[in-house]
């Protein structure tokens, strides 16, 4: 396995890896904290560069985690992290993510995400973005949790179109953006980031997944990995927190599914035929 890992293109044409680490419930539990802190590391080393994270996760116990694991590999990540909706006003943002970057120890942000969308102005939230790149605080900014009509708002809203990406919930079992948000996300040129990626651990017991995985001899997790990891102008964040279970992901780059192993995924797991609101966990 190389460090060299596919990437995407965000619409300012920096490429970020195909491939991240979400953080979500690590650092909640003393007990599995050193393991949590090697399979991030482990990670960063494998390629899997683009760390995903959020104020809200532990209530700041996972920043603090994500900081301690980067320790000298801070310029090596495309770091992430998101601001509740009730701070997302134009001082709240400031705040928020001054207190995000002390937790992670570091002086910028790659990427901070409106988590969802709340009740402050969309016009607010962007200016204080857009403050904080300004300030270098920040380098880019995005949204989460946007279905496309959200989006489209957001587009029409004063410099809203600097978004740099949506992430979203989208795996095998969650499929409703391929109607709309998806093509609408491609036409933009924006890439989405898929959230649980393996439906947090909760993918179907018994399904077309456990034939593909026996027949390729890969776990069900690597199958359903290489399903999103197949599209276009999508990138995924899984959270392991275990070192074998990062390997296992990272290996799901080099796991070609065939067209029979897609037809199966989805004469199972339906594409969409009309709308579905935006799922979320
Ligand atoms: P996920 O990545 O789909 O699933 C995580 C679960 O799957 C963990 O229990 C993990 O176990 C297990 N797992 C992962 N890879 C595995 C493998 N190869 N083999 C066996 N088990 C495996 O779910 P998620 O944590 O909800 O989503 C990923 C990240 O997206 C989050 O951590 C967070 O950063 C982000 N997120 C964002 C939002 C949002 O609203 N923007 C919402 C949800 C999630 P172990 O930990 O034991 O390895």
């Amino acid at each position: 396995m190389t460090t060299d890992i596919a990437s995407v293109a965000l619409p300012d044409g920096e490429r970020i890896p195909k491939l991240g680490q979400g953080t979500w419930e690590m650092g909640e539990r003393s007990a599995h904290r050193a393991a949590e802190i090697a399979a991030l590391r482990e990670g960063v080393a494998l390629g899997m560069t683009l760390i995903d994270t959020a104020e809200m996760y532990g209530d700041g116990a996972t920043e603090r985690l994500v900081g301690e694991a980067l320790q000298g590999l801070r310029d090596e990540v495309f770091l992430v992290s998101k601001v509740y909706p009730h701070n997302a006003s134009r001082s709240g943002v400031a705040r928020a993510c001054e207190a995000s970057l002390k937790r992670l120890g570091t002086d910028r942000l790659d990427l901070y995400l409106l988590h969802w969308r709340g009740g402050v102005p969309l016009a607010e939230t962007v200016e204080g973005f857009e403050a904080l790149v300004r300030a270098g605080k920040i380098r880019h900014w995005g949204v989460s949790n946007f279905d496309t009509d959200d989006m489209e708002e957001l587009f029409a809203t004063p410099g809203g179109d600097a978004c740099a990406t949506n992430q979203i919930l989208y795996n095998v079992a969650r499929r409703g953006a391929e109607f709309d948000l998806l093509p609408w996300s491609a036409a933009q040129r924006m890439p989405v980031m898929a959230y649980s990626p393996v439906d947090h651990a909760r993918l179907p017991r018994r399904s077309p997944l456990d034939d593909i995985a026996h027949a390729h001899g890969v776990s069900v997790y690597r199958v359903a990995m290489a399903w999103v990891l197949r599209q276009s102008g999508v990138c995924a964040i899984p959270k392991a927190g275990r070192v074998e279970h990062v390997r296992d992901n990272r290996a799901a780059l080099d796991l070609a599914l065939s067209a029979d192993d897609c037809a199966a995924l989805d004469a199972y797991f339906k594409p969409p035929r009309s709308k579905r609101p935006l799922e979320m966990l």
